[in-house]
């Protein structure tokens, strides 16, 4: 059982974001980065599936600047067996990302992919679904729980109030939701280890894949700033002051 895990590096879900002056973007220079937080969720429940012995080789896979080696090298650390890093300059867009996964897998042949429901940047929940069509697998999003069987999955939804669990034959997409499980830390001796590990880095452009933006970020706005709230004195006024407001 092989699981490929592909992971995103997003600016650090702690630090403020401030968007650019012209409205382009957000800021990314000297900010901290850190792989998307659902991205650890699935290589974590990758690792407890090869821990569990149901699987015998974790992948990492990220699509992005030199820099993403960073990001690999901590999800060697915290247990994935190697990384591939397919280097692009271009800011890609989850189609583009898509494409580039599907011929990654029609390589390595993964039983499972395990990403994280969406990337905390862009916010676009997008690439697992259309790596899945792509792919022709079945896929399971938003997972809560995941259970493995022979030649098929048991995975547990979070849907809109509730929970529902479906069964997916493998090869499978599986998108991974925040309770499905607590990431581990990394420890020194582990993060030392992993500078051992396979690294492998490919060009973008050794992938006759066209991965030209099919959209244009017209504007991006800070969120309106709150008002200040006003203390009153009884709860006669407060009454009076909804009224006013026609919210009683
Ligand atoms: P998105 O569709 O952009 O919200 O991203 C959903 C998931 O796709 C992420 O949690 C990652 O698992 C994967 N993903 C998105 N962008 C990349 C990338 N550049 N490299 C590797 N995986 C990615």
């Amino acid at each position: 059982m092989k699981i490929l895990v592909p992971i995103k590096r997003v600016i650090d879900y702690k630090v403020k974001i401030n968007v650019k002056p012209d409205g382009s973007g957000v800021q990314l220079d000297n900010v901290k980065m850190s792989m998307n937080p659902f991205d650890e969720n699935s290589l974590e429940e990758a690792i407890k599936l090869r821990e569990a012995g149901k699987a015998d080789e974790i992948i990492v896979v990220s699509i992005g600047c030199a820099k993403v080696a960073e990001t690999l090298r901590a999800g060697l650390a915290m247990g994935a067996d190697r990384a591939i890093l397919v280097q692009s300059e271009e800011i890609l867009e989850p189609l583009a990302v898509a494409k580039i996964l599907k011929i990654i897998a029609k390589e390595e042949k993964p039983d499972l992919i395990i990403l994280g429901k969406q990337a905390i940047d862009d916010d676009n929940n997008q690439t697992g679904q259309m790596l899945a069509a792509m792919l022709n697998y079945a896929q399971a999003t938003f997972a809560y729980k995941l259970e493995l069987n022979d030649d098929s999955a048991n995975v547990t939804r979070e849907v809109d109030g509730g929970l529902q669990t479906i069964n997916i034959k493998l090869p499978a997409i599986i998108t991974t939701d925040l309770r499905i499980n607590k990431p581990r830390f990394t420890s020194l001796p582990n993060i030392i280890k992993a500078k051992k590990k396979p690294l492998e880095i490919k060009p973008i452009a050794d992938f006759d894949v066209d991965i030209s933006p099919r959209l244009k970020i017209l504007k991006t706005e800070e969120p309106p700033v709150r008002t200040a709230g006003i203390i009153v004195g009884t709860v006669a006024e407060l009454v009076e002051k909804l009224k006013a407001k026609s919210l009683v």
